[in-house]
């Protein structure tokens, strides 16, 4: 395990400082408001401004309608996105996940098809792996594709699957055969979510949003050439995604929105020793997890796999995300409101209602405890 101290050059300062002058001129013309993460905001239109500056699907290759551009590069661009609380959820699955794992495992036919429009941000992708018994334990999936003429019948259940309700595809894991160990056998199929026998049902959340679903898959014809990798590799392909998951900036980044409306609208921070001690702690480790994520970011850029730091970081970041909430709640003498003018309060009222699925989404904090314990014992 390593985090090497990283220093980031001047040119991407620069690159930085044109994403923070788009911010402050694209975002008050959106209908949206700033908001936590990933979760910030789905808009398609924004999505696309984003793409035509170069910004969306920043790491698939030129040839591929892609920027071409280096890790280190897309970090400083999500980074400041997610500062920022931009609605960047229509394309987030598709950029961080989807577009990786094509370029890794998917056929030529299907990189032309699909990454080109990514990169426009005109196609968006959700995730199909957790069932209603398979979360932390996924290799239990019980979707069931059945080879037919020509492609497979899938049948099953998704559930949880985030913007499945506004996405256009999702990569499913499913059972393909039955292998010697529940890791074998199974598959990855894209499968349009407007397609014949797809039933999306939406589940509400706590704050009254429906931003995940339940997928009903029922006889669902899905083509040979919509399978992602080959058949039986499903494991080891949807373990290789969520390493791409839990190594960015957004694993600790959920509630910066609420902390910096805080010193905004607070500036009585500074005459309570108790406040400028919280705020001090909360900068310190903003810091410490930020050297952390750019180091990991540093070591993929090298071509290393740092899946340990990375399940470090998403464990000790979630936990602050949900710390951050409690802090800030703490320091203020309000029942906070998410219809309220404040953007404070506003956004210290959703994070409170979304913070505990922080440390749940992408792998338990528990599994992700487990997979650093199995590794530094090997
Ligand atoms: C906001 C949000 C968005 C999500 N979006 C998606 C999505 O788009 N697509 C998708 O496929 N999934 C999505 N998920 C699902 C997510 O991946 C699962 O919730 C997660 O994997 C946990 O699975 P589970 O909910 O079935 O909980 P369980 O696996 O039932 O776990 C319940 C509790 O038991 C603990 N536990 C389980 N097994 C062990 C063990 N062996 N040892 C110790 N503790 C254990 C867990 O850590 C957890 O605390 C989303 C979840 C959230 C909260």
């Amino acid at each position: 395990m390593a985090f090497t101290a990283v220093t980031l050059s001047p040119e991407l300062e620069e690159l930085r400082q044109q994403v923070r002058d788009f911010l402050a001129e694209e975002l008050p013309k959106s209908d949206k408001k700033p908001g936590l993460g990933m979760m910030a905001g789905h808009s398609p239109e924004f999505s696309r401004k984003l793409a035509e500056r170069g910004w969306v699907g920043m790491a698939i290759p030129e040839e591929y309608g892609g920027g071409g551009a280096t890790v280190l590069e897309r970090f400083v661009v999500v980074e400041e996105l997610l500062a920022a609380g931009a609605p960047l959820t229509a394309h987030w699955i598709s950029e961080r996940q989807t577009a990786p794992s094509l370029l890794k495992f998917g056929t030529e036919e299907q990189r032309q098809h699909f990454l080109p429009k990514i990169a426009a941000g005109e196609v968006y992708f959700s995730l199909g792996m957790s069932e209603p018994d398979s979360g932390s334990d996924l290799a239990s999936v019980r979707t069931r594709a059945t080879k037919v003429d020509g492609g497979y019948l899938v049948n099953g259940t998704k559930i949880w699957t985030s913007g499945a309700h506004v996405n256009d595809y999702f990569a499913v894991l499913c059972r393909t055969s039955e292998g010697e160990t529940r890791h074998e056998g199974l598959s990855q199929l894209i499968i349009d979510l407007r397609s014949e026998g797809v039933q999306v049902s939406p589940i509400k959340l706590l704050d009254g949003n429906a931003d995940f679903n339940e997928v009903v898959l029922e006889d669902v014809f899905v083509p040979d050439e919509m399978l992602l990798g080959d058949e039986g590799t499903g494991w080891q392909q949807v373990t290789a995604e969520l390493a791409h998951e839990r190594s960015s900036p957004d694993r600790y980044l959920s509630t910066f929105t609420v902390f910096k409306a805080y010193l905004d609208e607070h500036p009585e921070w500074r005459e309570s020793e108790r406040a400028v001690d919280a705020v001090g702690k909360m900068v310190s480790q903003y810091h410490a997890l930020r050297q952390m994520s750019v180091s990991i970011a540093a070591s993929l850029q090298a071509g290393d796999a740092p899946a340990v730091e990375a399940s470090m970081l998403k464990d000790m970041g979630t936990l602050f995300e949900q710390e951050t909430v409690e802090v800030l709640r703490s320091l203020v003498d309000l029942e906070p409101r998410r219809d309220a003018d404040s953007e404070f309060e506003r956004l210290l009222g959703e994070a409170i209602l979304t913070a505990p699925g922080f440390t749940l989404r992408g792998g338990t904090n528990e599994i992700l405890n487990m997979i650093i314990a199995r590794e530094l014992t090997k």
